[in-house]
């Protein structure tokens, strides 16, 4: 089994292809790559992680205002 690299969300086999949680390529991942493949690749996979974490927090912090709300 494979995780995710960019939402660390498990991956079957059979779900090759996106990832169903962030939509990050898994085959791109799995794939051997040249010298300058590997540094696109990398610059691709930290701009996608940084897009998740904003999205993972804008998501917790909706879920936070709204208990707040919800207790006022
Ligand atoms: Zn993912």
């Amino acid at each position: 089994m494979n995780q995710c690299p960019v939402c660390r969300k498990y991956i079957c086999e059979k779900d090759k292809g996106l990832c169903h949680k962030c939509g990050w390529d898994i085959n791109y991942y799995a794939n051997g790559m040249t010298r300058f493949e590997e540094l696109r690749f990398k610059k691709k996979l930290n701009i996608a992680r940084r897009n998740w974490k904003i999205l993972v927090s804008s998501v917790l912090e909706k879920r936070a205002l709204k208990k707040q709300l919800d207790l006022s």
